[in-house]
């Protein structure tokens, strides 16, 4: 995948500064007039906390070990500062030559194809009045030719996923020896995925003079070693939420169910209930999602499956659905939902659990973004005590534990209390939360029209 971005507008006519006002919000940060004026068109006008803590230290040069949530604005806080490198390049007057391959200036490197594809947009937004901005990205499971000619042409910024990325260096149809910037983007995540040895090879092909960005949500184990060993020493450590963090725009609820059918009946509730702009399921496996996804359909819904099974081409043309809303709700499995950045997603309802309770922070943040309330609901059996016990120890914070009228379960709850000092909230019947009470939060904005834009209908354009 290609983009070249237009040059819209000049970049160089900023507006002045008034007289004597003391700048604030994105306006103290000393970048370019072109990211100034794309963050305005995009009603950005106050950093996120990590855009607040990292682009200063990242425009001035120095490495980042940044750990910070989804949905923090950590995109942003890596794409401004290397915009702004390339246009300080530009300003310099570095010329290249016609036919020399000189590879990007940035690098960025994702786990998946889904988060790559995120980043990509990203750039494209924030870099919209850069003139001749050159992004592309290079992921797996698409055909290599338009990658290698956006390769060969001159590049700013690229975007890859490591196993593709090392298949064009290794062909030599890609040079990495041009990089001043390497950003690494969700990294425990990569490495959760095998790509260490990937990462250093790809590192090994850069100039050590390199500007080192990195950003994990945690830098335990592995991943901090890898830290030590690509950021210099004198990086800056930038923790701006971790996972133990409250996720104060997102509200967790816990259904026990007393078997699969209970757990069904309880998701087909919560689907139906209004304050669903649109909701991601998860499942733990891809046969699961595909299950789900044709029983949901069935009912009327109109819903896709999203996992690592599908061709690209699909799982595009599901996101493309998710994001014009022709879907409402789409039933993922983890890998494929990592980059999904969809604002209107207003619930996260986990019907199968996730392997690893680093996974239930990932599946929560796809809601509640961009200032917006969300909710995220955990559907376990009896069996899943065991992993919510994880999450909780994980998370520091236990799932307040509700039930939905006629719907309550007749087992009762295993004990998921967890040494971590503190306790779960009610349980089967006895101090659980009754569903049926008014959300904490109100109706998302931009929510559906009176009636329902979704009209519940099979949909045809994602009908396999
Ligand atoms: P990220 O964590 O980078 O995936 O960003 C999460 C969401 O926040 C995205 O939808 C961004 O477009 C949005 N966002 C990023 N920076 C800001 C900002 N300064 N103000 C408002 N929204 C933002």
């Amino acid at each position: 995948m290609f983009t070249e971005t237009q040059n819209l507008q000049d970049h160089q006519d900023a507006a002045p500064a008034p007289i004597n006002a003391a700048p604030s919000g994105f306006a103290a940060i000393a970048l370019h007039a072109a990211l100034h004026r794309a963050l305005a068109d995009a009603g950005y006008t106050t950093p996120t906390d990590v855009q607040a803590r990292a682009i200063t230290p990242a425009l001035a040069g120095r490495d980042l070990r940044v750990s910070s949530s989804t949905g923090s604005g950590k995109t942003a806080s890596f794409v401004l500062p290397a915009l702004q490198g390339v246009l300080d390049v530009r300003a310099g007057g570095e010329r290249r030559e016609r036919g020399t391959v000189y590879g990007p200036r940035v690098l960025v490197l994702t786990p998946t194809r889904e988060l790559a594809i995120q980043v990509a947009k990203a750039t494209d937004t924030y870099g919209r009045h850069v003139q001749g901005l050159r992004v592309a990205t290079v992921v797996g499971g698409v055909p290599y030719g338009a990658q290698l000619k956006a390769m060969r042409g001159p590049l700013d910024v690229l975007i890859a996923t490591p196993g593709r990325l090392i298949d064009h260096v290794k062909s030599g149809k890609l040079v990495l020896d041009n990089v001043v910037t390497l950003v690494l983007d969700e990294a425990d995540r990569m490495l959760d995925m095998g790509f260490i040895d990937d990462i250093r090879f790809i590192a090994e092909c850069i100039p050590k003079t390199r500007q080192t960005l990195m950003y994990s949500a945690t830098f335990a184990g592995n991943v901090g070693r890898l830290a030590s060993e690509l950021l210099k020493a004198d990086a800056q450590t930038i923790a701006v939420t971790s996972h133990t963090d409250t996720h104060e725009y997102i509200e967790q609820r816990l259904h026990w169910a007393d078997d699969n059918r209970h757990k069904q009946a309880l998701l087909d509730h919560l689907l139906t209930t209004r304050e669903v702009d649109q909701a991601l399921v998860f499942t733990s496996t891809q046969r699961d999602a595909d299950w789900l996804a044709d029983r949901l359909a069935d009912m009327g819904h109109a819903v896709a499956s999203l996992h690592g099974g599908l061709p690209q081409g699909r799982r595009n043309h599901v996101l493309q659905g998710l994001r014009s809303r022709k879907l409402r709700v789409l039933v993922a499995t983890d890998v494929a939902a990592r980059g999904i950045d969809v604002p209107t997603i207003s619930h996260v309802i986990n019907f199968g659990l996730p392997m690893k309770a680093e996974d239930y922070v990932h599946r929560i943040g796809r809601t509640g973004r961009a200032g917006r309330q969300g909710l995220a609901v955990t559907l376990a059996e009896a069996g899943d005590a065991g992993m919510i016990r994880r999450i909780q120890q994980f998370t520091t914070q236990s799932i307040p534990v509700a039930t939905i009228v006629g719907l309550e379960p007749k087992k009762t709850a295993p004990r998921t209390t967890g040494s971590a000092g503190f306790r779960s909230e009610g349980g089967f019947g006895g101090g659980a939360r009754p569903f049926d009470r008014k959300p904490r939060f109100g109706a998302p904005s931009g929510a559906r029209k009176p009636g329902g834009a979704f009209k519940p209908k099979r949909p045809s354009a994602f009908s396999k």
